[in-house]
């Protein structure tokens, strides 16, 4: 018999906006190949994982002191880090880091949402934007995309004049749909919040490096535009999805927003050692984003064959489709050991570049669930 009495959510003071939702969760199946969260497949080198051992240890001489509050070297290492793609001298001012770019988009809730206020996305996008918005009280409105998943910069700033949002939610390249965002888009989207509301744009950039040649990162549009709002992660391009460790650049005010809603220690000093010995190897890191980015090029290229339809892919996956019945046909991978992702778009299923081996086993099982199952 359990040791406590049976109790439901019903019979707890749970808020009423958050009766009847359910949390977030790709399913953590232990299959042979597993493609449905977008890691980056590569795991550490045995001279990284040497590194970031010997920089937990020396974080464990001081574990009985609190982290550095403000992730202050952390935060120098990623705006040195990100200054390339911005093209501008990035200052460490600049940059926020917490633990997953899930809890900077938390806080920029907790900042600039709450009640009374409203978020906007273009869905089917990344679904945390929504599900982090509604845990801070903050209304969601969900805008759609064209029929073929663009988002034109007319779309956004007519969604923009309707609702005026305290946060305004744009993806690129986008989850899961892998598309990017010409910067023409989001530098409209900034002028008509500046010109509505007082509102942020949040760029999520979580898959930022594997975009194509030539597609520019929002990053470029700070300068300019002072409510603007970008966010990164190393749990993706950085391979280092474990360690948690996600950041922001943005206006420094932006940053002062945040300081005020932060947990005091937030990101453990752990973490910021790990975090700053993989900024140390970004060379070797970033290596496997070249590796992915040629898996994700032969799946764009090998599902056609399978008279599948994708879209353009900057991204480290691919959506594909359109099938009467997506579900079974996850099943049917499933049922072959490869996991990938529904992410409950109606014909739609989303795959993320692995190792060759793995894109192999995946086209295999795909053929046999095909030709099964047309
Ligand atoms: N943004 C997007 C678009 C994502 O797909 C993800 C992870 N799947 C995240 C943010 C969050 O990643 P993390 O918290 O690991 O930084």
């Amino acid at each position: 018999r359990a040791p406590w009495r049976p109790v439901t959510l019903d019979d707890l003071p749970l808020r009423d906006d958050l009766r009847g939702m359910s949390p977030y969760g790709a399913p953590q199946i232990d299959v042979p190949v597993r493609l449905n969260t977008n890691e980056n497949p590569h795991p550490p080198s045995a001279g990284l994982v040497d590194a970031l051992g010997k920089a937990a240890t020396l974080a464990a001489t001081e574990a009985n002191r609190y982290p550095d509050r403000e992730a202050e070297a952390l935060r120098a290492d990623l705006a040195y880090y990100l200054t390339p793609d911005a093209g501008f001298g990035v200052h460490a001012a600049q940059v926020w880091a917490a633990n997953g770019s899930n809890e900077i988009l938390q806080q920029l809730c907790q900042a600039f949402g709450g009640p009374g206020r409203v978020a906007v996305g273009f869905e089917p996008s990344y679904s945390m934007h929504r599900l982090i918005a509604l845990a801070t009280a903050t209304d969601w409105v969900a805008e759609s995309r064209a029929a073929d998943f663009t988002l034109e910069a007319d779309r956004v700033t007519a969604a923009i004049r309707r609702h005026r949002p305290a946060l305004l939610f744009l993806c690129s390249p986008n989850n899961p749909t892998a598309t990017a965002l010409g910067t023409e888009v989001i530098a409209a989207a900034c002028d008509a919040m500046a010109e509505v509301s007082s509102g942020v744009v949040v760029v999520d950039e979580a898959y930022g490096e594997f975009r194509r040649a030539g597609v520019p990162s929002a990053l470029t549009l700070l300068p300019d535009h002072p409510r603007l709002v970008v966010t990164r992660t190393m749990s993706k391009a950085f391979a280092l999805a474990g360690a948690r460790v996600g950041y922001l650049a943005a206006h420094p005010a932006v940053v002062d927003a945040l300081q005020l809603v932060r947990l005091p220690y937030h990101l453990s000093s752990f973490t910021q050692a790990v975090a700053r010995t993989a900024l140390a190897h970004a060379d070797e890191l970033l290596g496997t984003v070249d590796a992915v980015k040629a898996q994700r090029d032969l799946l764009v290229r090998s599902l056609p064959e399978f008279g599948c339809v994708t879209a353009p892919s900057d991204a480290n996956f691919v959506l594909f489709g359109h099938f009467t019945d997506q579900r079974a046909v996850w099943q049917g991978l499933l049922d072959a050991g490869v996991l990938v992702r529904d992410v409950g778009l109606d014909g739609w299923l989303r795959v993320t570049a692995g190792l060759p081996n793995e894109m192999e086993s995946f086209l295999d099982a795909l053929r046999r669930v095909l030709t099964a199952r047309p």
